[in-house]
């Protein structure tokens, strides 16, 4: 009996757990009971203890070790009062998925006992044995420890476990010589360029002491469910994310039934139990509905800070996949888990601002409100056209290649869409020239509002990736399966630029004695007449759009290959270093792990396809040409004249099965070229190529071969068995 038809006997005999509401357990009642909070802090530790860490917050300065002790000692009693034995420092390398390092309160002292400890130097460094995270040449085998370090602003945290609970503590991952490692460094060194440069503009705007400004981030969240049964039995979606093979289901997505409609009993049993879960972590869980394809759900967490944010989409994530496993499914991040089927992303939605001034991307009251508001959304409409490449880069990744510009999720181009009422203001503006008369322009600024910018979700634009959406930008090409950083760094980095920009142009003007408004006017004209381009209203799926974005000059990065040369760059390089979030080496560094990461994900994919089309497709299919054989030669004496279309059929695709994995295992055998770009060239090339005639000839034959030969689940049993 094909383990298929197991998994789908045993997926009809369980019961899932049942999802039962404690009152007890109300949101309001358990938010943020996990968490070692501003407010924890200020219950527990010294008043003159309290005020350091709240200002080191304010200023994104490490813990200042004199203070380290107090803390790490109350953060200490606090977790092992809510069960905690041992403490984790949690970092972000660079292969996108979250790292922990495990250590025990419990310190053996010279008589043979133990006793809890948990100094300071501890909360603030630790040292995992880091030889194992990809880091692009930066650490040489001899210096192969890394450093973590308590990021201050992300709050301490309990994980729950059945073995005892852990004190989790975000942290930064840097090397020896402090070259970041991970994406939580970049990710703080970005917030602080971007704020500098906030703040000298909003001084110009007369906020005499602006505090830091910082980035917001609230990430949509795309993910599929299966039952686990399945999942086991298909080695594809166990060890590389994604099925290499499977046919189109016979009802797919085409009858948008799925969309908003009513979730099964069980997702929503999931779903109450991971909402209870991220509540208690504190994070701000909202939305939930069914997605376009069948199985696909969405969460959305409230907006936080982008590294706050960062690091509670990372925990989301883990807390989905381990929650899924409880109810007996599977959750997968993969940004395309079924070919023909919708796949998966992760809106970055992004606004900048701080409390006294709020948000700097929603228009205010008044004129001169507003004048501030177009200044920041100039800035980024410079920064998303002159780094159109990097924000590309920021998203590049294996999997995400076959979403991007899969008339699913936005193109490659990178452009921005403004939305009718924003889009008319600036060309209004552009229209208007240097001049404040009525004639040119018809919007003076300084002196007009503006229109009510709309905010209806009928108004916005899905195939745009880069989209204001009323007070803030959605950056639409992430991938369901990335780090919200990586983006991140990249927004704040390009916005500082583009502020510092709009900063020094309107001092000048200032110092000169130009009108203030004018001088607004006129900066605003000369960044929509130089980087008007990126604007695009129209429809980015449609095929003129390739064309047209071409004669505008925008890039078209069509896969992570094409893409990762922008890393290095020499204005990418030159930006990065300005702004001291990367350096040259960190730079080379990453475009060297983005070179692997690519390499690695296609390798499994081939050898899995290879393994999987050789040792289970091949086998069916040879067993149903021997059956049909058989019936042949049995009609033939029995004096009938037999059909021997099918046999024929799948004679040919045997043929073409096994000439696509020779090609494959050949393909596989390559030695790769010491360059990494040729290297993952070459799997894009070749080896992506060979896996797809395999796939071709496989996801034909299981529309032949009997069902009862056939092991791996099918689309239509993954997709509509939950
Ligand atoms: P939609 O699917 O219509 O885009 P959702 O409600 O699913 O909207 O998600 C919107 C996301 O945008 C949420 O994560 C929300 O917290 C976030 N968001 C809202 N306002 C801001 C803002 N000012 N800055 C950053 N993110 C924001
Ligand atoms: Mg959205």
């Amino acid at each position: 009996n094909p383990v298929r038809l197991q998994a789908i006997a045993a997926v009809q005999a369980t019961t899932p757990p049942p999802f039962t509401f404690d009152p007890a357990e109300e949101p309001g009642a358990i938010f943020g009971e996990n968490v070692f909070s501003l407010q924890m802090m200020q219950k527990r530790l010294p008043k003159g203890v309290y005020k350091s860490v709240l200002s080191t917050i304010e200023k994104s300065a490490p813990l200042d070790p004199a203070v380290a002790d107090a803390v790490a000692s109350a953060m200490k009693d606090w977790a092992m009062e809510r069960g905690a034995t041992h403490y984790a420092h949690v970092f972000y390398p660079l292969t996108g998925l979250t790292a922990e390092k495990h250590d025990s309160f419990l310190e053996p002292v010279g008589d043979g006992t133990a006793i809890s400890e948990f100094a300071g130097k501890t909360l603030i460094q630790g040292e995992p044995d880091a030889s194992s995270f990809p880091n692009g040449g930066l650490r040489a085998t001899f210096e192969a420890r890394g450093y973590t370090g308590w990021d201050i602003q992300s709050p301490a945290y309990i994980l729950e476990n059945p073995n005892g609970n852990t004190l989790c503590i975000p942290t930064v991952f840097i090397s020896m010589t402090g070259e970041a490692l991970d994406h939580k460094t970049p990710l703080l060194r970005s917030q602080q360029a971007m704020s500098a440069h906030a703040k000298r503009v909003l001084k110009l705007f007369g906020h005499a002491e602006p505090d830091n400004v910082v980035s917001y981030c609230g990430p949509e969240q795309e993910y599929f469910l299966i039952d686990s049964h399945f999942f086991n039995a298909r080695p594809d979606l166990l060890n590389a994310g994604r099925t290499l093979f499977g046919a189109k289901p016979p009802k797919g997505q085409e009858f948008d039934d799925h969309y908003f409609g009513a979730i099964p009993e069980r997702v929503l049993a999931f779903m109450m139990d991971t909402e209870q879960a991220l509540f208690k972590l504190g994070i701000p869980a909202k939305t939930r509905h069914n997605e376009v394809a069948p199985g696909q759900f969405e969460v959305a967490p409230m907006f936080e800070r982008s590294n706050l944010a960062s690091d509670h989409q990372q925990l989301l994530m883990t807390t989905f996949k381990s929650i899924a496993k409880k109810h007996g499914m599977e959750c997968l991040f993969h940004e395309k888990p079924f070919a023909g089927v919708n796949g998966s992303g992760k809106h970055v939605n992004f606004s900048i601002g701080n409390a006294a001034q709020g948000n700097l991307l929603l228009p205010g009251d008044t004129p001169h409100e507003n004048a501030q508001f177009l200044v920041v959304c100039a800035a980024v409409i410079r920064a998303v056209h002159k780094y159109g490449g990097l924000l590309r880069v920021s998203v590049a990744s294996a999997s995400n290649d076959h979403r991007l510009g899969a008339n699913e999720a936005p193109p490659a181009i990178i452009s921005i869409f403004l939305g009718d009422q924003l889009a008319d203001v600036f060309d209004q503006i552009a229209k208007g020239g240097a001049t404040r008369s009525k004639e040119k322009g018809t919007l003076i600024i300084g002196v007009d509002t503006l229109p009510d910018l709309s905010k209806d979700p009928g108004d916005r634009n899905r195939t745009s990736p880069f989209a204001f959406t009323g007070n803030r930008f959605e950056f639409r090409a992430p991938g369901s399966l990335q780090t919200v950083a990586a983006p991140m760094v990249v927004i704040n980095t390009i916005m500082a630029e583009a502020l510092d920009y709009c900063a020094t142009q309107l001092e000048a003007a200032v110092a000169a004695g130009t009108d203030f408004d004018e001088a607004v006017q006129t900066l605003l004209t000369e960044i929509i007449t130089n980087h008007g381009a990126v604007i695009f209203n129209g429809n980015g799926y449609s095929d003129e759009w390739q064309i047209e974005a071409e004669q505008r000059g925008l890039k078209n990065l069509r896969t992570t290959v094409d893409a990762l040369p922008e890393l290095i760059s020499p204005e990418a390089v030159e930006l990065f270093s300005t702004y001291q979030v990367f350096n040259d080496r960190e730079m080379h560094s990453r475009y060297e792990v983005g070179c692997e990461q690519y390499i690695l994900s296609i390798t499994v994919e081939g050898n899995i396809t290879y393994e999987v089309g050789t040792t289970t497709i091949l086998p069916a299919a040879i067993r149903y040409q021997t059956e049909l054989a058989q019936n042949a030669a049995a009609l033939k004496a029995a004096g009938l004249e037999p059909d021997l279309s099918t046999l024929e059929t799948i004679t040919g695709l045997i043929g073409d099965l096994k000439a696509g994995l020779a090609d494959l295992g050949a393909a596989l055998a390559h030695e790769h070229d010491e360059d990494p770009l040729v290297a993952a060239t070459f799997m894009r090339d070749v080896v992506l190529t060979a896996m797809t005639a395999v796939r071709t000839a496989a996801d034909a034959l299981e529309g032949i071969v009997a069902d009862d030969l056939w092991s791996l689940p099918t689309y239509q049993e993954m997709l509509y068995i939950l």
